[in-house]
């Protein structure tokens, strides 16, 4: 006989399967270009029957406050969406990670006071073991949640410029560091162990506010991407932990999804940038350099878009670096039709994109397949690194750090160990940006002063389309 009043439970059980293998066909096809507006899709129908799958449920009792609370979300989140540049979506990101966080701190503390009653009733050994369980979820999900929130409002405010980027070198902040998770943990056990202790929760919350601003504040600008992608991580994990406390398998599927796949970012981008992942996860990873502003480079030479056209039109290749300075001047359109004036007149062109060219992963993608750039031209740095020495003019489109060669050669450079393009090593180099100023990274980049570089100032989308007329 099926009991009536189970019905509705396992259709959202099953609803939540649906969501759940929806979210995993949704990042097997955000993987590909080819394939990721099908995987943005899946996605987008996935949330949509585990909203529906949630207010559905039985157990929740107010729907109105659910409906007014979206209803807020909804608009808010609407409006930054539409607002936001694609140079600002890194930021976007880390504040929105900082939602997640905080979100975690308070399902925890709802879910601690909640259960506060039960404390004085006499209990077996299992209920015991049950609340044990239950004290360890919500001392780890606010731990994780607070780290995520301040870490990910210390983002925010890097890549906003509203603080400065550079690390924050504390003395002995690795011990301080480890201070910190030890004290926590001693908190934890305590807090388990008087089955569930006020103070033993504030404090560690505290400890924990502090450590996450410490540990993304002791982390220079330049290693910003890893340290969102990281804070990505961290985030799917407090929203895991929320949903042990709220005992929604959904939330726990989603939650490992995005941190799992978090770190596999992080990962992928440690050994893209040639650096520890261990380190990236303890704080403050390769911050123990020092700038050295006052190099003699030499001259710099400087060319005009017309006498680039000339060198253009003698090409046989050609390949161009997008980078950041391309986002901002928005010259992904004018770069695509002289991609195509070029393929014209039998050139070939190809795009070098370095994983972490712009404020984003695949931002330089991004921006090509808005212009329409076709996939196949595009390539990745392991693809094209090689090919450089046999490239007659290399277009360097608002890139710096990504093609500094101090990083390959120089130890002491604060990118040093950074796989970068090694554009110096065609014919010739046409560096296209508005002045001498250093890139994301603060250090002077060599490359501007080497004698097959010539600079072309002034801003990136004026400068093609010039060569476009010229052309
Ligand atoms: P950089 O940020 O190193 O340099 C961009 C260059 O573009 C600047 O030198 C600037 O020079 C130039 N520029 C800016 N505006 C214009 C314009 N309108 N026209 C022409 N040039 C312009 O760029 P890269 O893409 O090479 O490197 C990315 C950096 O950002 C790396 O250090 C990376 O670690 C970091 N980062 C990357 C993230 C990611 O996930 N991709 C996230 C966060 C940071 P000028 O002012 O003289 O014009």
């Amino acid at each position: 006989m099926v009991n009536i009043a189970e019905i509705p439970h396992g259709l959202i059980s099953a609803a939540y399967l649906v969501a759940a293998l929806l979210f995993i066909f949704s990042l097997a096809g955000l993987s590909k270009q080819e394939t990721s507006e099908t995987g943005n899709l899946y996605g987008m129908i996935g949330m949509a029957i585990a909203l529906i799958a949630t207010i559905a449920d039985e157990r929740v009792s107010n729907v109105f406050v659910i409906f007014v609370a979206m209803a807020i979300g909804s608009f808010i989140g609407l409006r930054l969406a539409k607002k936001v540049e694609m140079t600002g979506m890194p930021e976007l990101v880390a504040i929105l990670h900082s939602f997640v966080g905080l979100a975690a701190v308070l399902v925890g503390f709802n879910s601690y006071f909640e259960m506060g009653h039960s404390f004085q009733l006499s209990i077996t050994d299992t209920q015991k073991m049950a609340i044990n369980i239950h004290l360890v979820e919500v001392f780890l999900g606010v731990f994780i949640g607070s780290v995520t929130f301040t870490g990910s409002i210390v983002a925010f405010a890097k890549l906003r410029g509203l603080i400065n980027s550079a690390a924050l070198m504390l003395p002995h902040r690795h011990k301080l560091n480890l201070a910190a998770g030890i004290v926590s943990f001693i908190l934890m056990i305590n807090f388990v162990q008087s089955g569930g202790s006020d103070t033993a929760l504030y404090l560690m919350t505290f400890i924990a506010f502090v450590f996450g601003w410490h540990l993304v504040a002791s982390i220079g600008g330049a290693d910003m991407p890893v340290v969102v992608s990281m804070l990505n991580s961290y985030s799917g994990w407090a929203a895991a932990a929320a949903g042990f406390m709220l005992n929604n398998d959904l939330l726990i599927i989603t939650g490992a999804l995005v941190g799992s796949s978090g770190a596999i970012l992080s990962y992928i981008m440690c050994k893209a940038m040639n650096r520890s992942f261990i380190s990236v996860i303890a704080g403050g990873f390769g911050t123990e350099v020092v700038i050295n502003d006052d190099t003699d480079y030499g001259d710099h030479l400087e060319i005009n878009a017309e006498s680039v056209a000339d060198l253009l039109r003698g090409a046989k290749s050609v390949i161009i670096t997008p980078g950041y300075g391309m986002a901002v001047a928005q010259a992904q359109y004018p770069v695509y039709e002289m991609t195509q004036a070029l393929k014209d007149k039998g050139i070939d062109v190809r795009f070098a994109i370095h994983p972490v060219a712009g404020r984003l992963p695949g931002h330089m993608n991004v921006l090509l397949a808005e212009a329409k750039v076709p996939y196949d031209i595009v390539l990745s740095m392991d693809e094209i690194n090689d090919d450089f020495p046999e490239t007659d003019v290399v277009l360097v489109i608002g890139a710096n750090d990504t093609v500094n060669p101090s990083a390959a050669e120089d130890p002491t450079s604060p990118i040093a160990g950074m796989p970068v393009l090694e554009v110096w090593n065609a014919r010739e180099v046409i560096v296209f940006k508005r002045s001498m100023n250093p890139g994301y990274a603060g250090v002077q980049n060599p490359l501007f002063f080497k004698d097959n570089t010539q600079m072309l100032f002034g801003d990136a989308k004026e400068s093609v389309e010039r060569i476009f007329k010229a052309l």
